[in-house]
């Protein structure tokens, strides 16, 4: 396999809205911080808490790569919120972003301690990060129970089990699933192969990304990736259980993060752990403190369980909070994760976007929620199929019809729906001129299959 020497037209682009580069939204400005540690503190997520009610809306977030945002700051908080990060002793991580998983060095199934060879690549990358661009990175996967899998990245590297010396497997561009294999590496060796690529990469200029400079994908079938979701118990090292939970679409008001740090206070948590997937891991907790602290995350709102089907709805801040929103996404996301029910079966990914922005997912959705500009009526949501939030046209159908809509399309999914399949390929295969009608329609959707 050879790397281009000339660039394809560059991937989409955005700049990350960290601590020194706050990024501008609906609802104000937005602020990114990645503890180059890995962990925060009690004491420092009690302080952060503070800070984003003191110089935020309030809004605290954990995004799908682990990363805490805190919203709604203005030109002038911005400064103040980052004097508060530095007197809470919070380093962010600066350089060559390098993900590991947060309970790297603690996990008792990891293969090897991913922030060793982590460090030794930020290191050796130091000096080529101002000509690489601001979205590269690199994963090390030191085979630990919380993969990485689903990160898209520039390089991968995964460790290998077995003993004697440390070989590590290295994939090019995208997620497990779709990047492109390089072979394996010995420990000794990789930092020079990473540095190698991304030399080359940097040679093709500040926008290029590692898939700009790899031969077309093919249609090669993706690899099976593991799971990623930071929700459930993981046996650390010391003995000791790491117990993870997910903030309600991937947020938490400022004063129901007060609660749960006190909850993992009362539950002898050493830390607590942004995690990938919109997580949150409180560690070193004993058997029986574990029930404590899930029980009281539940009561927060926080999901225990890696198959509540919230999980798989994606919702902007919406109304009231943002400027630009025309419904209110994430007040009614619990409501729309309700009522899919059983058609959230992990494989499926709904999106609500109060417009058609589509911050909270970027990305293609199998089903897309958009908030319109209301007209005389009421306002509009349009409904996109395997698209983005900017692809709304139509069918579109009032707020209020939206969750009787919802009822139906779940319904037509479970009629459809046969033992084994994915909801996904059940909602594929409903045809797309049977599903205008059936969204609108009850006695379509009664007269369908
Ligand atoms: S997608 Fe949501 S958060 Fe983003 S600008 Fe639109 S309404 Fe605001």
């Amino acid at each position: 396999m050879t790397m281009s020497t000339s660039p394809r037209p560059p991937s989409r682009r955005g700049i990350c809205p960290a601590l020194s580069a706050p990024m501008a939204t609906g609802d104000g400005l937005l602020v990114r911080l990645v503890p180059a540690e890995g962990w925060l503190t009690l004491a420092q997520m009690r302080g952060l808490a503070s800070a984003a009610r003191a110089y935020g809306n309030g809004i605290i977030e954990i995004t799908a790569k682990g990363s805490v945002q805190i919203r709604g700051l203005t030109e002038d908080s911005v400064g103040p919120l980052n004097a508060a990060v530095g007197r809470l002793g919070i380093t962010p991580r600066t350089g060559l972003p390098v993900d590991v998983s947060p309970l790297s060095g603690i996990d008792a199934t990891e293969a090897v301690d991913a922030r060793l060879m982590a460090a030794r690549l930020h290191e050796m990358a130091a000096d080529l990060v101002p000509r690489l661009g601001a979205k590269v990175s690199v994963v090390v996967d030191g085979g630990g129970a919380l993969s990485l899998d689903a990160f898209k990245t520039d390089v991968r590297l995964v460790a290998r089990p077995g003993k004697g010396e440390k070989m590590w497997d290295v994939s090019l561009a995208g997620d497990a699933a779709r990047a492109l294999p390089f072979g394996s590496v010995r420990g000794r060796d990789a930092p020079d192969l990473v540095r190698g690529l991304l030399e080359r990469l940097a040679a093709l200029g500040p926008s290029a990304r590692m898939a700009d400079a790899l031969p077309p994908a093919t249609d090669a079938p993706p690899r099976p990736m593991r799971e990623t979701s930071p929700i459930g118990l993981f046996a650390l090292t010391d003995g000791s259980t790491a117990c993870g939970i997910g903030l309600p679409f991937g947020a938490l008001h400022a004063d129901d993060l007060d609660a749960l740090i006190a909850a993992a206070e009362a539950a002898g948590a050493r830390d607590l752990r942004p995690a990938p997937d919109h997580g949150l891991l409180a560690t070193g907790l004993s058997a029986e403190d574990v029930d404590t602290f899930r029980t009281a995350a539940a009561q927060i709102g926080c999901l225990v369980l890696a198959d509540d089907p919230r999980r798989f709805v994606a919702a902007c801040p919406g109304a009231p909070a943002c400027a630009s929103a025309d419904i209110p996404a994430r007040a009614i996301a619990a409501e729309v994760a309700q009522v899919l029910g059983k058609a959230l079966d992990g494989s499926l990914q709904v999106h609500i976007s109060a417009c058609s922005k589509g911050c909270a997912h970027p990305a293609p959705a199998n089903l897309t929620l958009v908030g319109l500009p209301a007209d005389a009526m009421d306002n509009r949501v349009a409904l996109v199929r395997e698209g983005r939030a900017g692809d709304a046209t139509r069918p579109q159908i009032t707020a209020e019809a939206l969750l009787p809509t919802l009822a139906r399309l779940a319904g037509a999914l479970d009629a459809a729906h046969t033992p084994g399949a994915r909801m996904v390929e059940t909602l594929a295969a409903l045809p797309s001129s049977s599903l205008e009608p059936l969204l609108l329609s009850p006695a379509v959707l009664e007269s369908t299959p």
